[in-house]
């Protein structure tokens, strides 16, 4: 696969160069040149297909030249050792649970295909990778547990104080191993500030093989589209003849791997983007002028993003062309009221219990229904499970959570972090001499 970059077309990277280097010096992301189209067969046939098959088909014809197909097939049955389960809630929806990984959410997906993809280019002479990565919750975890154990990588987590919920904390300070957690005074952005100054930093880059796990790394975008055939894998098996996706959207990462998945061949009638009143993208298509805003706090707060950085990738998906994206897309935005409607509507109408985005990403799917009629099917991705997002639930319903046994060994387990102030200097010195 040949990557270009959004902002200078002319620019051609390989895939090793976009995977360890995700960040184009002219700031814009890496996009494939060409984008494959499955054959017809494949899809025909969706429903004869294993999710292992199906992620190896796809991965295949995405970076089959670059990798051979033993080989794909290996890292691919190793990153993608848990499914994908599509659960009817009635006869016109169902609900894709993404969260049946080890971090409990759908950034498991990414995280552990990404980190077998960069052990497999790393060359056995090459020195440590030393994977940095800022967290405000979900993606430190789902990196930490897709990375652990991986040969040849280390991982340094940082993450604000006091800003991660109790269960997204314990998962960034149990490993052990080759994952290290940093607990940073100061906030998410402050974090994000301290990795960038870091790949800046010319002496600190001569010494470490740094590299970046940030969403807009491509090893993340290419397993995030195996879920969107799996799916209409499932519903054909069910009977369904046409799907609309609901995603629940923060930075576009998610919905913008199943628009891919789309135009590489996979039939889909349309896609909700289901945000909260981070809402850069539903205003944008309300009024085609972008204009993003600082990021506001929510219940939902995986999707409190006011530039979402994927947004590129799906104009450009589109030639940039918002009517386009218009025909393919449409854009909902829910408040925390309304998300917390939603949740308890979904448990009194159906006993299901969602997290906060995927509530809001049902909810969607529930106004699309109103105002359309058809013969079509439903899906909206469960991100994350709800057992990560306790304080949200009203009381009655917070009990009904089925905490997984692992989440509450967790708790047994001693916290190790180290604290450090958000001053550059003093993360310099930790990642140098230890
Ligand atoms: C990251 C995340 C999202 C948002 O996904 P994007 O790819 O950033 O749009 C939604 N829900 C949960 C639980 C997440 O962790």
């Amino acid at each position: 696969m040949e990557l270009y970059s959004t902002n200078k077309k002319e620019c051609r990277v390989s895939i090793k160069e976009a995977i360890f280097h995700s960040l184009p010096a002219d700031k814009g992301l890496y996009m494939p040149v060409e984008i494959p189209q499955l054959k017809g067969y494949f899809i025909d046939n969706l429903e004869k297909y294993s999710f292992q098959e199906i992620a190896f088909e796809v991965s295949n014809e995405l970076i089959g030249n670059d990798i051979p197909a033993w080989d794909l097939k290996k890292i691919v049955v190793d990153a993608i050792n848990f499914d994908a389960p599509l659960v009817a809630l009635d006869q016109k929806t169902a609900v894709l649970e993404l969260f049946h990984g080890p971090s409990f959410a759908f950034k498991d997906f990414g995280a552990r295909f990404m980190s077998r993809i960069m052990a497999y280019f790393s060359n056995k002479d090459d020195r440590l990778l030393d994977v940095l990565v800022a967290t405000s919750g979900d993606t430190g975890g789902a990196v930490a547990l897709g990375f652990l154990g991986v040969p040849g990588t280390r991982v340094t987590i940082l993450y604000p104080k006091g800003k991660v919920s109790t269960i997204q904390e314990l998962q960034l300070t149990t490993n052990g191993k080759n994952i290290r957690a940093l607990e940073i005074d100061g906030t998410f952005d402050d974090c994000q500030k301290l990795v960038k100054e870091a790949f800046n930093d010319i002496t600190l880059n001569q010494k470490l093989r740094l590299t970046s796990a940030n969403s807009i790394n491509i090893a993340r975008l290419i397993p995030q589209t195996f879920y969107y055939f799996q799916a209409v894998a499932q519903a054909k098996r069910d009977g369904a003849k046409e799907v609309v996706f609901s995603v629940p959207s923060g930075n576009f990462g998610n919905i913008g791997a199943g628009l891919l998945a789309n135009k590489m061949g996979l039939p889909v009638l349309r896609f909700l983007a289901a945000t909260n009143i981070n809402d850069t993208v539903p205003r944008f298509l309300n009024s085609g002028v972008y204009e993003p805003r600082p990021s506001v706090q929510t219940l939902s707060n995986a999707m409190d993003v006011g530039n979402p950085s994927n947004w590129i990738r799906i104009m450009n998906l589109f030639n940039n062309k918002t009517e386009y994206v218009k025909q393919k897309v449409s854009a909902y935005r829910y408040t925390d009221a309304e998300t917390i409607e939603a949740i308890k509507t979904l448990y009194e109408q159906y006993n299901y219990i969602a997290c906060p985005h995927t509530a809001i990403a049902w909810r969607a799917t529930h106004e699309y229904l109103r105002t359309n009629s058809g013969k079509y099917q439903t899906i909206f991705l469960s991100t994350a499970h709800p057992c990560k997002f306790p304080e949200v639930f009203p009381a009655n319903i917070r009990s009904k959570i089925q905490v997984p046994a692992q989440v509450i060994e967790l708790h047994k387990i001693k916290k190790v972090a180290t604290k450090l102030t958000n001053n550059f200097q003093q993360l310099k010195e930790y990642l140098t001499e230890t």
